[in-house]
C-alpha cells in the first residue's frame, strides 16, 4: 500500500450550526469529517490552525499516531474545543482510510453485529409543547422512538406545577405510539431532579438524559439508585477518561458520547468497548449532520452494546424545506446521496443501504457545502445557543 500523505485540510462552517471538515491526500483521495461544537465555531476554527500547521505533510494511514500526536502532543489535552476538532480529522482520516482500501469503515473495526441500526427523531424545540402534532410527524416519518427536552427555564427549586407538566407531555407522546427518551438537559437541580425523576418512573421512559449537569457524578449516582429509570448521559463528557468516575459509581445506564466532540471515530469505539465491561449500553449523541451521523453509523454497526442512534432530520435546529425552500439545511441537503439515511419501522437499514459505500459512506455535495458556507460566513456571526434567564432575572441553564 503506498503512503497517502495529507495535502490539505478546510473547515466549512454551514447552517444550520454545523462545521464539516475536508481532508485531501497526496493521492487526492477526500475525506470528510464533522467538527461541530455548536455555539464556538470560531473556538475550532482556531484550534485547526494548529492541527494544518501539524498535520499537512503526515501519513494519513497513521490515523492512532495522529490522534494520539494531536492529543498528547500538546501538554494540554481534553475539553470540547480541542476533543471537537480533533473529532472531525479523525473522522476524515477514517474516510480516507476506507476509500483507499474500498470497504465501509464498519468493515475496518471488525464488521457487523446487527444489520439494521434502531434510531429516533426529536419533539418539540427548547420550549417544549405542542408535543402531539411534533410526534405524530416523527411517526410519519418512520420514527418509532423520539426524544424530548423535560422542562423549560427551570430555577433551582422551581414550582411542582412544571413537573406534572412534563409528565402530561410524556403520556400524550405515548398515546401517539411511540417510546419517549426525556432530556433534562441538565436544566434542574438535584431538589427538582429527584422530583421529576420519580414522577416520570411510572410511565416508563426509554431513558432520562443529563437528569444533572456532568460536573455532579455523585448526585447522579445517587438518582440513579432512586429511580429505575435507564440514566444516559455524555455529550458533555469528551474522552474515555471522561466517563471513568460515571461508571466507576454505577451512575449511568447508557453512555451518549458525541462523535463530533468525543474523539471521533476511534475514540468512540473505544468508549463503546470500555463501556461494555460495565454493562452500560451506548446511544451517541448526534444532534447534528450527516457527516457525524455516518460516524456514529459506523460504530453503531458493530459495537456489541449499541441500543439506538439519535438523528437529526426536520429538528428544530434545523431549517428544513417545509420552513423555507431556498435556505434549507436539513439533515439531507448536503448529501448527494441522501436515501442511504432511509428510516423504516424505527431503523436505517444500515449495512444493505447506509453505509455500504466506502469511507463513512456519505457522498458530499461539495458544491452545495462551498456555496452554503461563503454566503453563511458573509452573514456574520454563526449560531448561538440561547441565554435564558428567570422572571427574576437570574440566568437560567439553557
Ligand atoms: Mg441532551
Amino acid at each position: 500500500m503506498t503512503a497517502s500523505t495529507i495535502s490539505k485540510i478546510e473547515i466549512f462552517r454551514v447552517p444550520p450550526r454545523w462545521l464539516f471538515v475536508r481532508v485531501e491526500t497526496s493521492d487526492n483521495i477526500i475525506g470528510w469529517g464533522e467538527s461541530t461544537l455548536e455555539g464556538h465555531t470560531e473556538a475550532i476554527e482556531g484550534a485547526f490552525c494548529d492541527l494544518r500547521e501539524r498535520f499537512v505533510g503526515a501519513e494519513a494511514d497513521n490515523i492512532q499516531d495522529i490522534w494520539q500526536t494531536a492529543y498528547m502532543g500538546r501538554f494540554y489535552r481534553g475539553g470540547p474545543v480541542l476533543m471537537s476538532a480533533l473529532s472531525g480529522l479523525d473522522i476524515a482520516l477514517w474516510d480516507i482510510k476506507g476509500k483507499k482500501l474500498r470497504v465501509p469503515v464498519w468493515q475496518l473495526l471488525g464488521g457487523k453485529v446487527r444489520e439494521r441500526v434502531k434510531v429516533y427523531g426529536w419533539i418539540g424545540g427548547d420550549h417544549p409543547s405542542e408535543v402531539i402534532s411534533a410526534a405524530e410527524a416523527r411517526k410519519a416519518q418512520g420514527f418509532t422512538a423520539v426524544k424530548m427536552n423535560g422542562t423549560d427555564a427551570i430555577s433551582w427549586i422551581d414550582s411542582p406545577s412544571f413537573l406534572q407538566a412534563t409528565a402530561d407531555r410524556v403520556k400524550q407522546v405515548k398515546s401517539v405510539g411511540l417510546d419517549v427518551g426525556v432530556d433534562f438537559h441538565g436544566r434542574l437541580h438535584k431538589g427538582m431532579a429527584k422530583q421529576l425523576a420519580k414522577l416520570l418512573e411510572p410511565l416508563h421512559p426509554m431513558f432520562i438524559e443529563e437528569p444533572l449537569l456532568p460536573t455532579q457524578p455523585e448526585e447522579i449516582a445517587d438518582l440513579s439508585n432512586a429511580v429505575s429509570t435507564p440514566i444516559a448521559l455524555g455529550e458533555r463528557l469528551f474522552s474515555r477518561f471522561d466517563f471513568r468516575p460515571y461508571l466507576e459509581r454505577r451512575a449511568i445506564d447508557i453512555a451518549q458520547p458525541d462523535v463530533s466532540h468525543c474523539g471521533g471515530i476511534s475514540e468512540l469505539h473505544r468508549i463503546a468497548s470500555y463501556t461494555e465491561t460495565y454493562d452500560v449500553g451506548l446511544a451517541p449523541h448526534c444532534p447534528l449532520g450527516p457527516i457525524a451521523l455516518a460516524a456514529c453509523m459506523q460504530v453503531a454497526i458493530c459495537a456489541p452494546n449499541f441500543v439506538i442512534q439519535e438523528m437529526s432530520w426536520k429538528m428544530h435546529y434545523n431549517v428544513t424545506s417545509e420552513d423555507d425552500p431556498a435556505a434549507e439545511a436539513d439533515l439531507h441537503t448536503y448529501m448527494a446521496n441522501p436515501e442511504v439515511f432511509t428510516v423504516k419501522e424505527g431503523y436505517v437499514a444500515a449495512y444493505k443501504i447506509t453505509l455500504a459505500g466506502p469511507g463513512i459512506g456519505v457522498e458530499i455535495d461539495e458544491e452545495r457545502v462551498r456555496r452554503a458556507s461563503e454566503n453563511y460566513v458573509h452573514k456574520g456571526s454563526p449560531w448561538r445557543n440561547p441565554v435564558w434567564r428567570g422572571e427574576d432575572g437570574g440566568l437560567r441553564e439553557w
